[in-house]
């Protein structure tokens, strides 16, 4: 069994026969021991505190009353509030403040006082800058959180008719408010691949324009619909090098929320190693010797890929013969 990846975390409670319970799910939003994790915008509220690594805040019931209003139910048809789960029996909620504009005056006064942390560093943080130096379980707590309200942002309205929809199933499902249509919309997340194709003692690493300074990484694409993850896997691969790969194995996968992923990593054996990169994908793609990477020291000229992410798990299980 490997353990889990970043942004997903066993310890986490989803309580999904609850989300139907509504009499339950409203008497959790004013429970005084329920906890709401702000989400605005696509971005989360941490706090660093002298300096430290950030902590996601996360919020007590009696200090959002006045924002959540006396209306819980319309907030949970709004999808504003989204049940996330339980946590050391606590219910979590996402509350999404992404319609204010000035989203830390609003909490400021009653909410974050309240929270105990004072006027320390509170900030809305891009949780792809802050991430790799979270708590794992944290980090999957905001992962959810941004997940679920980047899902309901982009699903006001119903695909089929265009009239509106309304969260159900405290924010697990949307439905067409048109009742000749009614149609019922899930979360999404779709699915890529991501994979470390090896050819003996080497690995094939590229590297976007997009990457920051020196960074290699693994191949990765989206897969496409009517193809096997193997395929996904092969054809990515050829797309982008011109390697074609033989076996292909499962890993691992990970939930990466930016915005709405499933990364689902492999390893994968090359049979051809004459590299053709396409360069509107890749700036460039090399083979590296394992003994190379062991022993090289990140710099400008190459860099690992970030702590937080499947492809430095790929690769460093790899090099360790795991
Ligand atoms: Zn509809």
């Amino acid at each position: 069994m490997r353990g889990s990846n970043f942004y997903s975390h066993p310890g986490f409670e989803r309580a999904g026969l609850r989300r139907r319970d509504t009499a339950w799910i409203v008497e959790r939003v004013v429970d005084p021991g329920s906890l709401f994790v702000p989400v605005w915008r696509n971005q989360n509220l941490v706090v660093e505190l002298d300096g430290g690594e950030p902590q996601a805040v996360v919020l007590a019931s009696a200090s959002i009353t006045s924002i959540l209003g006396a209306r819980v139910e319309e907030r949970l048809g709004s999808g504003d509030v989204v049940f996330l789960g339980v946590i050391e029996e606590r219910a979590h909620f996402a509350l999404d403040l992404s319609p204010v504009e000035t989203p830390l005056e609003t909490l400021h006064s009653p909410a974050v006082a309240a929270s105990g942390i004072g006027a320390a560093t509170v900030r809305f943080a891009d949780l792809r800058q802050v991430g790799p130096r979270i708590d794992r379980r944290e980090g999957a707590l905001l992962a959810l959180a941004r997940a679920m309200t980047f899902w309901h942002s982009r699903h006001r309205y119903c695909g089929l008719c265009g009239s509106p929809t309304r969260s159900e199933e405290a924010g697990h499902m949307r439905r067409c408010t048109n009742p000749d249509c009614n149609t019922m919309h899930f979360p999404r997340t779709d699915p890529a691949v991501i994979m470390l194709v090896t050819h003996g003692e080497r690995a094939l690493l590229g590297r976007s324009r997009n990457f920051a300074p020196g960074m290699y990484s693994t191949l990765a694409g989206f897969v496409e619909p009517g193809e096997s993850l193997e395929d996904a896997v092969a054809r990515e691969v050829r797309e982008e090098t011109g390697i074609e790969v033989g076996a292909v194995r499962y890993h691992s996968s990970q939930p990466w929320p930016f915005p709405a992923n499933i990364m689902l990593g492999f390893h994968a054996e090359a049979l051809t190693t004459e590299i053709t990169v396409d360069y509107g994908e890749l700036e460039d793609a090399r083979w590296c010797e394992r003994d190379w990477l062991l022993t090289h020291v990140d710099d400008d000229s190459f860099r690992m890929p970030r702590l937080d992410s499947i492809a430095r798990r790929l690769i460093e299980d790899w090099l360790h013969g795991r």
